[in-house]
């Protein structure tokens, strides 16, 4: 008999992706220019040259060395590489131990959860969440727990989260920059976050583990992003190349257990031990050595910051309601009606492809992916004016 649970995510597409799927079909219907699709994340600037010619100049080596195994953890050279990179820009004692390759921060973040985690203890994520976080922690045998972020801020709420933090709390997961809302948090958040956590730690006689999800990492418009390992010592990066070098279908990312976690040692087997349960073996090889080539390669953010200014300034004439994002490549835009689907749904009649916020664990809003062409951006203003003259007319 089939997995009813597995069964349930297979049937169900997320909501942003089966858009996007709607997207396509509307595209060849009506014409790619006549459909104005926010609806996922995929960068919309190439990779960086050095991808292409660090993949060029492996493909003249030796094909039996260049496609074999590597190590489950990584090729070390590349953990090596990562290790420097990180010591380097963020001044903490990184080491190659504690770095594990991943297929990207999906993988990365699975990892963790089940590492640290036992059958019925609580993660807790802040709303609104990527949506797979719950995919991923049910998988665990966990349960979710939803702490709504600050508004308008869109920092944590460390009082909140001090509120639903007990003795079967095992992780909280933290995504800045922020998908879906565009926040960066504050070193000053950050702060208050961990000094919390290290008193919970005490209260609870328990290890409290912060899972800092950073595929958004590189991009910001001029926000400073703390290195979490630097503030909280049981910190658990889950990094990711998708978004940094435009290499999402590519699969690449790691694990960096920090160096200054007393356990870290411990925990970088266990991140080990999860990989190999999951059934990763390892990650693809490669992209390793792309990774490492291009570890301290620039990210280039000046198209998404154009978009954001296009964006944003188009959508505050009209009178929309948003968040102003310090990085990643998203507006949070609040819906024009209570029902976010509705809203969404309607939208859909002007050909705009917006995702509603429900999925995210909050409703009233919606999340416009702005990593398009901006000339989609410029052209999809007419819509937007329609859509806002339906609720008034
Ligand atoms: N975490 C967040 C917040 C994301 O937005 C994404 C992808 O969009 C992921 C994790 C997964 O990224 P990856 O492609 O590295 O697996």
């Amino acid at each position: 008999m089939i997995n009813e649970t597995m069964y349930g995510l297979g049937d169900e597409p997320s909501v942003i992706r089966e858009l996007f799927a709607y997207g396509l079909a509307r595209k060849a219907e009506i014409g790619a220019e006549n459909v104005y699709d926010y609806s996922i994340g995929n960068p919309s600037v190439p990779a960086p040259a050095l991808v292409k010619e660090t993949l060029l100049e492996m493909l003249e080596t030796d094909p039996v060395a260049l496609h074999a195994y590597s190590p489950s953890a990584g090729l070390p050279d590349v953990r090596e590489a990562i290790a420097a990179s990180i010591r380097e820009r963020y001044g903490v004692p990184a080491t190659a131990g504690h770095v594990y390759m991943t297929a990207g921060a999906a993988a990365a973040i699975a990892i963790s959860i089940a590492a640290v985690s036992h059958r019925d203890d609580e993660v807790v994520v802040v709303s609104p969440y990527f949506p797979e976080y719950r995919t991923w922690i049910e998988a665990a045998g966990c349960t979710v727990v939803e702490v709504p972020a600050c508004q308008p801020s869109f920092q944590p709420d460390v009082e909140a989260l001090a509120a639903v933090i007990g003795p079967k709390t095992s992780a909280v997961i933290i995504n800045s920059p922020n998908n879906p809302v565009g926040a960066v948090y504050t070193r000053e958040s950050l702060e208050a976050l961990a000094a919390m956590l290290r008193e919970k730690e005490v209260e609870l006689d328990r290890p409290l583990y912060l899972i800092s999800d950073e595929p958004y990492r590189e991009i910001t418009y001029g926000a400073e992003v703390p290195y979490v390992p630097s503030i909280y010592g049981r910190t658990i990066v889950c990094y990711s190349y998708s978004k940094a070098l435009s290499l999402p279908g590519e699969r690449i990312g790691y694990v960096y257990v920090s160096d200054l976690a007393d356990d870290g040692d411990a925990v970088s087997v266990a991140i080990a031990g999860a990989g190999r349960a999951l059934g990763y073996v390892c990650a693809p090889v490669m992209l390793q050595r792309v990774a490492a080539r291009c570890v301290n390669e620039p990210s280039d953010v000046a198209a998404y910051a154009e978009n954001r200014r296009i964006l944003t300034e188009g959508l505050s004439a009209l009178g929309y309601e948003y968040v102003e994002p310090d990085g990643a490549f998203y507006l949070w835009v609040k819906a024009l009606e209570d029902d976010a689907n509705a809203f969404s749904e309607r939208a859909k009649q002007f050909e705009l492809l917006i995702v509603p916020s429900d999925s995210f664990g909050v409703g009233g809003w919606v999340r416009l992916s702005y990593c398009i062409a901006r000339d989609t951006i410029e052209r999809s203003m007419p819509a937007f004016a329609a859509l806002k003259a339906s609720y008034e007319g």
